[in-house]
């Protein structure tokens, strides 16, 4: 099986955009383009040719540098296909249960919707690395645009049957924001408090808190506690089913 070599670019504010290059055939997609500039100066840098755009999503710093990078190298623009009239350039539909390989890495495709109703996640299992968009964050999530709670809630979901070791690479450095929530929400989570202390760390040292790890999400990050008994009894909902407690702390952290 092939594996991902992954190098993270930060672009305009808070964004990462992601250069990945496949180890059988040499095949480079990059994920979620914001701008072209900042890709091209990365692969220059590496000395790579792009094969590939992979979208998760319509929004403009997911897709800003879909058309230039597209004219310069010919590439093949995969994204979502409940959105298709949305993404720039797009040649390849893909949604939920579908496999697509860059070269020798295959991906699983699963939609994500809510925070757009078009979003999709990218699973690569040989590299065990997750390209979520913004429907996952390192200790939060997306904000629910275009969907309902319950569909975000479920688009979360989709990643229960991902190990605990699978990397997280969300599209935004969000992660000390929504530690400062995440300790309102869950202040005796002692897992949290120490992940949050990390974060601080790397921040003071200019350094990226993306990618986590699934395993680290699943027990700091709130959304995805949404069925876990502390969380419940902290917010004073230990009767509720979990729907009803994503929506109640997506809408605490809408008014944080
Ligand atoms: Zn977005
Ligand atoms: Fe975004």
């Amino acid at each position: 099986m092939s594996t991902l070599e992954i190098h993270q670019i930060p672009t305009r504010k808070d964004n990462y955009v992601y250069l990945i290059r496949e180890s059988a055939e040499g095949k480079v997609a990059v994920v979620d383009p914001s701008d072209a500039a900042p890709v091209l100066a990365k692969l220059d840098e590496l000395g790579w040719a792009l094969t590939h755009i992979l979208n998760t999503h319509h929004h403009n710093d997911h897709t800003g540098g879909n058309l230039e990078l597209k004219e310069k190298y010919g590439c093949v623009v995969v994204g979502p296909r409940a959105d298709h009239d949305r993404i720039a350039g797009i040649d390849i539909d893909v949604g939920d249960g579908d496999t697509y390989s860059v070269g020798g890495a295959r991906a699983q495709v699963f939609d994500t919707p809510g925070h757009t109703r078009g979003h999709i996640s990218f699973w690569f299992p040989g590299s065990k690395a997750l390209f979520c968009g913004d429907t996952l964050f390192a200790l939060g999530c997306g904000r629910v645009f275009e969907g309902t709670f319950e569909q975000m809630w479920h688009s979360l979901g989709k990643y229960d049957g991902l190990p605990d070791d699978a990397r997280v690479f969300c599209a935004h450095e969000y992660t000390q924001a929504n530690a400062k929530f995440a300790l309102t929400v869950e202040p005796g989570n002692a897992a949290l408090a120490a992940r949050s202390k990390a974060i601080d760390a790397l921040r003071e040292a200019g350094k990226p808190t993306v990618p986590s790890t699934l395993g680290e999400e699943r027990e700091t990050n709130p959304f995805l506690r949404t069925g876990a008994e502390p969380l419940k009894r902290a917010i004073g909902m230990a009767d509720a089913d979990p729907v009803a407690v994503f929506a109640e702390i997506r809408t605490r952290k809408d008014n944080f």
